[in-house]
């Protein structure tokens, strides 16, 4: 199975996490550093709960754990729908107040401010203060106000009320950048005045009716916990909450109830209070010696399986709660006691069939837990097979030399990829002179091209199957080029959400990739990053791809927010990954296209070459008039003249 490291991460969405460290990966969960990526024998833990989104997840909604939005960003739309769009916000509609503008609020002014928010998702926006802005927003003068408004709105809730989720994702805000050490730690009295507000809002039951105008309070409010590390004060009222839910004679059909959507994350989040407290030194020493979480959570399962897998929004909960009830496998003493439902839940679900996200569930578990015993549960080499049935079907494009590996696509859909990619070539190996001689040492002569049917199902194979991460809109794995038996592959998925539009998403970009590593790049991926060399790639796929025709790119660097050499000094781990890599890279890299081609024509032979020390030193060497040059250039390009061919 390929590794991390040789992972291209896929268009706009793609995300610096994808291919940095834990170190990186620690801002991914709303608390403490946790490696969420591998387990006992190097095998990927199973994913924390999280809503399914068929849209690829933003940056904010990954890093943050915020609500999948239904909101289209613009990097998800067609250039069509793009100039729509601009038309539209051009034409007026209301923004959110700016953070400077928040942040000179003080006291009861502020709290008022925040309560009132017209638009929830304004208050993402906290996430993301600056250290000062942050240091204004969060002192003790303006928490104090906040918390008594909290505590107001907590008894007065019920549907129609926006204020509490307003000020409960502004605390957690202000947990999340206290717990990243952007502010310093929150007072622990703050604890003591929050939590029974909490607590009284979520044993109550208004907090359970549906609320259109801000439907996720209660999942955000549940959510707060964990961005308070507070988990060990929540247990019994999180299990409360899972037998609640739990078909029995009393209540013989309660699940059904959780098919409304904001009850629905509602639940996650519960789930969410459990998978946190594993990492968390005192809530784990509650929840390590006692069996009853994992049984009310298999409980659950059990009791729900059938309302569950017949519901529109909730089916999920079933194989997550599953999920949460096998984590527990994770201390010795409890694996007696998870094993069998493991067992049970195979026994019961089948791989392909309508279950089989339980299944998969306890095919992950035994991987994470139990590896040494997969004879036990009959899952040993279940991947293959599970390939196979989830990706049933084959195609080959024309040229023989790319291969279609999908769950759904029709025949003609097939066609039209292979097309796409045929017209691409050409392009490429002109723009690039590459005389379609290969590097040295690259055995990639064939692609496979991975189709997950949507985001989700791509959220939900591709780690188990492949490896990778999904915080991203795709990826290209490398692998090892040199070895003659390598596969490079490239992991996709339909833009279910441009239908009848058919498009792959990222194909043209992840198409780049896999000529630029076989025709530009020696080495793999991890030979050719050693030094920076992010704007070109990241940078020159997206050129490609889009031609002339990247208005938001264009917007980007004419905010003059970079130099030129700074861009050309991005990495993978960089902050503002998403900006500076593909729009600033995408910028870059047109500038060199038209305006200085004797410096591709430089790095190109030494990239041929794999001598990247050469390629860094004359980078290294240029000179600081570009950075002029680029910031005059920026202000006369347009997106006009595009070369777009179909
Ligand atoms: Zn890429």
């Amino acid at each position: 199975m390929e590794r991390l490291l040789s992972a291209l991460c896929g268009g706009l969405l793609s995300l610096a996490l994808a291919m940095s460290s834990v170190t990186a990966l620690a801002a991914l969960g709303p608390g403490a550093p946790i490696d969420t990526r591998s387990g006992l024998g190097g095998a990927k833990l199973p994913p924390m709960p999280r809503p399914p989104s068929l849209l690829p997840r933003s940056r904010e909604e990954w890093l943050f754990d915020l609500a999948p939005s239904e909101r289209l960003r613009p990097e998800l739309m067609t250039p069509e729908m793009r100039r729509r769009a601009r038309a539209r916000r051009q034409a007026g509609g209301e923004a959110c107040p700016s953070m400077d503008a928040m942040a000179g609020l003080r006291g009861e002014a502020l709290a008022e401010r925040v309560a009132t928010l017209a638009d929830s998702t304004c208050a993402n926006a906290f996430f993301e203060a600056t250290r000062e802005q942050a240091r204004q927003l969060f002192g003790d003068e303006n928490l104090r106000p906040v918390a008594t408004r909290f505590a107001t709105e907590g008894a007065a809730y019920g549907p129609g009320n926006r204020a509490l989720l307003n000020l409960t994702l502004f605390l957690r805000a202000a947990y999340y950048l206290a717990n990243q050490g952007t502010v310093p730690p929150l007072p622990a009295d703050m604890t003591d005045s929050l939590r029974p507000v909490i607590t009284r809002v979520l044993t109550g039951n208004a907090i359970l009716l549906p609320n259109p105008s801000a439907a996720t309070s209660a999942g955000e409010l549940i959510t707060l916990v964990v961005n308070m590390h507070d988990e060990s004060a929540y247990l019994p009222l999180a299990r409360q909450w899972v037998t609640r839910f739990t078909n029995s004679a009393q209540s013989p059909a309660i699940a059904s109830s959780l098919d409304e959507p904001g009850l629905a994350y509602a639940f996650t989040a519960i789930l969410k209070v459990f998978y946190f407290a594993h990492y968390r030194h005192d809530a784990a020493q509650i929840v390590g010696n006692d069996p009853s979480y994992a049984l009310a959570l298999y409980g659950f399962v059990k009791a729900n399986k059938r309302d569950l897998l017949a519901a529109r929004h909730a089916s999920y909960l079933l194989n997550q709660a599953a999920s949460e009830a096998f984590r527990f496998a994770t201390y010795p003493s409890l694996l007696p006691t998870i094993r069998p439902l493991i067992q049970d839940a195979l026994a019961d679900s089948t791989m392909a069939g309508p279950d089989r996200l339980v299944w998969l569930a306890a095919a992950q578990a035994v991987q994470a837990y139990d590896a040494d015993h997969c004879s036990v549960y009959g899952t040993c080499g279940f991947e293959g097979p599970l390939a196979d049935a989830i990706l049933p079907r084959r195609y080959r494009c024309a040229n023989g030399a790319i291969a279609l590996r999908t769950a759904s696509l029709t025949p003609s859909e097939a066609d039209q990829a292979c097309t796409l990619m045929r017209k691409e070539a050409p392009r490429f190996h002109e723009m690039l002179r590459t005389h379609e001689i290969p590097v040295a040492d690259d055995h990639n002569t064939t692609l496979e091209v991975v189709v997950f049917s949507d985001n989700a199902e791509y959220e939900n194979y591709s780690p188990v199957l492949f490896g990778n991460d999904t915080d991203n809109g795709g990826v290209y794995l490398e692998g090892d080029p040199a070895a003659p038996k390598n596969q490079a592959r490239f992991i996709a998925f339909v833009a279910t959400w441009l239908k009848p539009h058919f498009e792959i998403w990222n194909l043209r970009h992840e198409f780049v990739h896999y000529l630029d590593g076989r025709f530009d790049l020696y080495g793999d991926f991890e030979a050719s990053t050693n030094v920076p060399t992010v704007w070109y790639i990241e940078g020159l796929a997206e050129y490609i791809s889009r031609g002339n025709d990247d208005p938001e790119s264009i917007e980007a660097a004419k905010t003059g927010r970079y130099r030129l050499s700074e861009i050309f000094a991005n990495t993978y781990t960089m902050d503002d990954y998403v900006s500076r890599a593909y729009r600033w890279g995408y910028m870059a890299v047109r500038f060199v296209f038209e305006r200085h081609p004797e410096v591709l024509s430089t790095i190109l032979p030494m990239f041929r070459n794999g001598d990247y020390a050469a390629y860094w030193r004359y980078m290294s060497g240029l000179p600081s008039q570009l950075d002029g040059e680029f910031a005059e250039w920026v202000r006369t390009a347009t997106a006009d003249g595009t070369s777009d061919d179909d």
